[in-house]
């Protein structure tokens, strides 16, 4: 058989069978099995939040975050335009609209653009930031810690506190981060701002095949987040309702792979980064190649990585992406920017710059928690022989 070398596959070989196995054979598959409480209650400990409530997917956690902060269909939300679509589909569920921010270098919300966008757009109300353009009120900025990197959550939180914006963090990328330094030191990606979200998708660092989390310090909104996530259920035995709920809640079968995940997940991190140290190294040897940094004022879970070319690599960035392929390697340009696509395309955008550079420049290589030290030395010889 070929080569192929994945860019980002599941790890399994802890309990998860034996995990899995056993919620078969006790016949608890659905959201009603203990393993769902057990991983609600070890995520919370391992990122040092008050509680967390399982999702069927951090879209849907997402979805259910915005909802605890208030945000109905008059409102607007600031968002990333450089983040996977599922960060922002979410303000659409609702009918709200996304303001679309740039990135700084490090992949994540531009603070200082962000700072600008409230002082200059808008104009605190009553303690309702309004847009000047739209008249409407801005209630949330959701920020995304791209690849694992932490978004200036000091800066931000400190503007959010200024402009009366709730903070949602989207953590789906970042289980696992947390600042070493500062204000926050020894906090968690997702444990800073109102309400986190993690994603358990089959190619983030650890997976249910598809699950999510909620995370927060306010006791009141988990509540509220698992009512809203179990149908929205005020009776139990009479099946009374009091408002519009979701049928979000993980199953005993996700969760039983999220608990032997856990288990595993730092370990991951430890090999995402001595991969992530020796193709840093290696790369920057190469000229117009480089691997970007994670922030130096936190331990980062190193999810992704993020190869930048620049016009001194003799292959552009299609070219790679093509040529690594022919050479039996997956890899991917970062997303493509969301108020580019088809369903934003004309919502509000605040100085994209940043963004399109490095959507032009930034490809994705392996990453996998089971790449061998030999294949990614593998993926280092090609990008070196290119020509
Ligand atoms: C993966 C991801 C999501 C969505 O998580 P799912 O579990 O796939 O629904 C949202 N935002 C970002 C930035 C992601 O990478």
């Amino acid at each position: 058989m070929s080569k192929f070398i994945p860019l980002s596959v599941p790890n399994l070989k802890g309990n998860e069978l034996k995990y899995v196995t056993k919620a078969v054979e006790t016949e608890w598959v659905s959201t009603g099995g203990p393993y769902v409480n057990d991983f609600e209650k070890n995520v919370a400990e391992y990122v040092k939040a008050k509680g967390a409530v399982s999702c069927q997917n951090g879209t849907s956690g997402l979805h259910i975050a915005l909802l605890l902060c208030g945000v109905t269909r008059d409102d607007e939300v600031i968002v990333p335009t450089l983040t996977f679509i599922a960060a922002v589909n979410p303000v659409r569920y609702i009918g709200a609209e996304p303001i679309f921010m740039d990135c700084d270098d490090s992949l994540t919300m531009d603070a200082d653009k962000l700072d600008e966008f409230c002082r200059e757009e808008c104009i605190l109300i009553d303690g309702k930031l309004i847009s000047h353009k739209t008249n409407k009120h801005i209630k949330v900025v959701l920020v995304v810690h791209v690849f694992g990197n932490m978004a200036d959550m000091e800066r931000i939180m400190q503007i959010a506190k200024q402009y009366n914006l709730i903070v949602v963090e989207d953590a789906t990328e970042a289980i696992g981060t947390y600042y070493t330094k500062g204000k926050y030191n020894g906090k968690f990606a997702g444990t800073i701002g109102t309400i986190g979200v993690f994603s358990f998708n089959g190619n983030k660092i650890i997976t249910t095949g598809g699950g999510g989390m909620i995370v927060s310090e306010d006791k009141e909104l988990l509540k509220k987040a698992k009512h809203l996530t179990t149908q929205a259920k005020s009776d139990e035995l009479y099946y009374t309702h009091d408002e519009i709920g979701y049928n979000y809640r993980m199953t005993n079968l996700q969760a039983a792979l999220g608990l032997a995940q856990l288990e595993q997940l730092e370990g991951f991190i430890k090999t995402k980064e001595e991969n992530y140290n020796l193709y840093r190294n290696k790369i920057q040897e190469i000229k117009g190649l480089t691997i970007l940094d994670f922030r130096a004022d936190i331990r980062s879970n190193h999810w992704f990585y993020a190869l930048h070319c620049d016009e001194n690599y003799p292959l552009s960035r299609d070219e790679i992406i093509r040529y690594l392929a022919l050479k039996g390697i997956q890899s991917r340009p970062i997303w493509g920017l969301i108020n580019d696509q088809e369903p934003y395309i004309g919502s509000q955008v605040y100085k994209i710059e940043k963004a399109k550079y490095f959507w032009e420049r930034v490809v994705n290589i392996p990453c996998s928690t089971n790449l061998t030290k030999k294949d990614a030395l593998y993926v280092i010889e090609c990008l070196k022989n290119a020509v």
